[in-house]
């Protein structure tokens, strides 16, 4: 543990020692010399300048523009950066204010899925989806973990503003399609997970090496156009009534911070193949606590224990056909819904189809917590975002 230091948060802070994400900073007098940075409470630890000041042999993986270097670095080195991290709280020097700093997208993103994993928004999307379905869930549901490949070069980070997508859309009462601006502009809250460890093609990832890849652990806003998405994604899945942009949080909380947080998920209902069955594997849940608001008032808490398919199994599934994985994938939860009305986790369930949607302006914000040590809370960065119009209608549409 830290030795005291002046900067310590206050009890229940989720951004105390126990949790230290980290992320990418610039400071108002270097504004082109982004590098790695810890959250403390309110404050940030500028890690490149405190690993050269105390002669870390880690130095050259903090003084970077992304966390890249250091995930790539496996997790022998991540635990000895923690380590070290923890042990420069109590030295003042290195630490600036959070409000006095730029929080950058903080790693590069290689590949992009997200996942389907709530068993509650998956049944409640395929009953307004589908409403003619003898079933909510598609036959395949329980026996793999629903994904798709998103759109990594437009993940952007919490704080960014969304321009209202356009495209097509086609009510079912419609004749033909019209072109427009979203008139469903919807959010999904979810979990994301980022790949530091590589694995070369043909070495699929078992459950037990979940943990020597994924690096850490930040909360996403998959912002999805429903009026595009409903008409455009028979057969082939969401395009672009997702792609226009992903929010991700500033800050990356190291898996391992939520190693008191691990909690057994829901129970399996469908014999699973092997290289899924994690019935005598440690616990692949997490229980991470999301509060989403729009406008600062308070929608929904969505409980992300309750989800069906593990981060572990999401990451076995995405390689045990072979596809190698590279340092910067990253892959999403899917929408996090529970049972309860209050705890769904997208605007299309919590008002079951009927709207209303995000208008202009509209600013949504996704925090989180998980319980840690001797009461400690971890805290996942916040993912916000705010809605701005669509531009002019482009000639000719
Ligand atoms: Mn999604």
């Amino acid at each position: 543990m830290p030795q005291h230091s002046p900067l310590e948060p206050a009890e229940g802070d989720p951004f105390g020692a126990h949790t230290l994400p980290y992320g990418v900073f610039t400071t108002p007098d270097a504004p082109d010399r982004p590098r790695i940075g810890v959250r403390y409470g309110a404050y940030v630890l500028d890690a490149a300048a405190a690993a050269a000041a105390h002669g870390s042999a880690h130095a050259g993986l903090l003084d970077q523009p992304t966390l890249n270097p250091l995930m790539a670095a496996g997790r022998p080195v991540w635990q000895e950066v923690r380590s070290e991290v923890r042990g420069w709280l109590s030295d003042e020097a290195h630490f600036h204010p959070l409000d006095r700093v730029t929080l950058h997208l903080p790693f590069e993103v290689a590949d992009y899925v997200d996942f389907y994993a709530s068993e509650h928004h998956a049944g409640n999307v395929g009953r307004i989806f589908r409403p003619d379905a003898d079933e909510p869930l598609t036959p395949n549901w329980k026996h793999l973990p629903i994904g798709y490949h998103g759109r990594a070069g437009t993940i952007v980070v919490s704080g960014t503003d969304v321009v209202r997508p356009q495209g097509q859309r086609k009510a079912p009462a419609d004749a033909t399609p019209s072109f427009g601006p979203s008139l469903r502009l919807d959010i999904e809250a979810e979990v994301g997970f980022v790949v530091g460890t590589p694995a070369p093609v043909n070495t699929p990832v078992t459950l037990g090496a979940f943990r020597e890849h994924v690096f850490g652990v930040c909360l996403v806003n998959d912002w999805s156009a429903r009026d595009i998405q409903a008409w455009e994604y028979v057969p082939l899945g969401p395009f672009l009534g997702k792609s226009f942009a992903t929010s991700v949080s500033a800050w990356i909380t190291p898996l391992d911070a939520f190693d008191e947080a691990r909690t057994a998920p829901p129970e399996r209902t469908h014999p699973l193949l092997p290289y899924l069955d994690d019935s005598g594997a440690e616990p692949g849940g997490i229980d991470l606590r999301i509060e989403v608001t729009v406008n600062g008032e308070t929608v929904s808490r969505p409980p992300f224990s309750a989800m069906y398919w593990t981060a572990a199994q999401q990451l076995a599934h995405m390689t045990v056909n072979g596809a190698s994985l590279r340092t910067g994938d990253f892959y999403a939860s899917g929408t996090v819904s529970g049972p309860e009305p209050d705890q769904l986790g997208c605007l299309l369930e919590l008002t079951q189809g009927k709207g209303p949607y995000l208008a202009d302006g509209d600013e949504v914000t996704l925090t989180a917590w998980a319980p840690g040590p001797d009461g400690a809370r971890i805290g996942l960065g916040e993912v916000t975002g705010r809605i701005v119009p669509a531009p002019a209608a482009p000639p000719g549409s």
